[in-house]
């Protein structure tokens, strides 16, 4: 990859001075041909600086990683929704939380991502491992292909799909979307990593060698939780592993692709004696990795997962609108009914009336105070943008359609610990 950048930087570009550099970056003359979208499920941002992830970490080095990215909802429907619609959940309305025995309302009808990308003659190939982002809600509109695959396989399959789409179209242009599971529950990491972070072997007693998030959650035997965020950042380096290989069996379109990877949501992993994901607006839970490579546009220093479609339809030179744009500022995103905002990356306001959530209206300034344990008395003007920001996106309508998942659709479900 490096050799092929050093190559295409323009022969016109000045000397690079001495001091500190910009990660270096295509000078391109056109848009990349293809894009690839990595989402790797429920990996929070910070864990990436305790993880070692060299394919992550070199990627983002050969392009941009942005300060702070916000993901478009806490689980993976309304993120991953959020995502591929361009819009808050607010705006797109899927609203709804875990557990609900099967029965979820189909996305709405909004354009999404694929169907934008096919209009425009892409090819559009999804593998995705969570079981949430099933055919029956919709996920696949505009998809040639959508398919389920385990992380262990994913690879694999993109292989076929570079061989059968791309490599048999090299004139075309192609889209992938490609979700792993990651460090999601249950966590069952590579005996080398559980080594690494000394998680011991009887944690993973039992019929699918991992550990379970409830006994995490309920922080029900002694070091449990420590146990299982060893595991969890162990689960982190296996996946990078995988992204490593992806981005090898992309190597001959990379000059050409625009790659996005972040994540569907964090995971909160003790603070606020939480565990898990789904409700909370925590920093843990709302901050994710946001990497792109061959973006000719600078990253705004905070931007929502959102703000991807219109990204990728910016950078691949599509004319398009989404609802989230780059320059969407502040920041704002409803949540399973909640509503949290930044404002300037900074100062952020929860709105949670549960006793855990603090109260009815709690600001924190994220610089000072990162683990959001003290409220201040001030609200920096984060109400009254709240209110602003609705009266400008009135509410999506209610979905009241419901479909029933396929029983192997709800058996992934409840063996990730979603229907508990
Ligand atoms: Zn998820």
């Amino acid at each position: 990859m490096l050799l092929f950048l050093l190559a295409c930087v323009s022969p016109e570009a000045p000397e690079p001075a001495p001091v500190a550099q910009p990660a270096p970056r295509l000078l391109r003359s056109e848009p990349p041909r293809n894009v690839v979208v990595i989402v790797i499920d429920t990996l929070r941002a910070d864990a990436l600086l305790e993880a070692d992830t060299p394919a992550i970490d070199g990627l983002a080095g050969l392009g941009q990683r942005a300060e702070h990215a916000w993901s478009a909802g806490t689980w993976t429907v309304p993120g991953v929704a959020g995502l591929l619609t361009g819009s808050t959940v607010r705006g797109h309305g899927w609203d709804l939380g875990t557990g609900r025995l099967g029965k979820y309302p189909r996305l709405p009808d909004a354009p999404m991502l694929a169907q934008v990308l096919s209009e425009q003659g892409f090819s559009t190939t999804g593998l995705y491992s969570n079981g949430y982002l099933a055919e029956e809600l919709g996920f696949d509109r505009g998809f040639d292909e959508w398919r389920r695959v385990s992380d262990k396989v994913l690879v694999k399959e993109f292989r076929k799909t570079l061989a059968k789409r791309w490599a048999a179209d090299p004139e075309g242009r192609h889209f992938a979307y490609l979700h792993f599971l990651g460090p999601h529950s249950p966590v069952s990491p590579s005996a080398e990593q559980r080594d690494k972070y000394g998680v011991e072997a009887h944690w993973f007693e039992g019929k699918r060698d991992a550990i379970e998030i409830g006994a995490a959650k309920r922080n029900s035997q002694p070091g449990v939780r420590v146990a299982y965020k060893g595991a969890y950042k162990g689960v982190i380096e296996d996946t990078d592993a995988r992204v490593g290989e992806l981005l090898e069996a992309l190597e001959p379109w990379l000059e050409d692709t625009l790659v996005v990877l972040t994540s569907d949501h964090g995971e909160l992993l003790g603070e606020h004696n939480i565990v898990g994901h789904g409700y909370w607006v925590y920093e843990g839970l709302t901050s994710v990795p946001y990497v792109v490579y061959n973006a000719q546009a600078p990253l705004p220093p905070m931007l929502s997962t959102a703000a991807t479609a219109q990204l990728v339809c910016d950078e691949l030179g599509i004319q398009r609108s989404w609802p989230v744009t780059l320059d969407t500022m502040p920041v704002v995103s409803q949540r399973e009914g909640k509503l949290a905002m930044t404002l300037d990356g900074r100062h952020k306001a929860i709105w949670d009336p549960t006793p855990r959530g603090g109260g009815p209206f709690s600001v924190f300034d994220l610089q000072a105070d990162p683990l959001e344990q003290a409220p201040l008395a001030d609200d920096h003007g984060l109400a009254q943008a709240r209110l602003d920001w609705e009266a400008g996106l009135p509410e999506a309508e209610q979905l009241t359609e419901l479909v029933q998942l396929s029983e192997e659709t709800f058996r992934q479900l409840e063996e990730l610990g979603y229907l508990q």
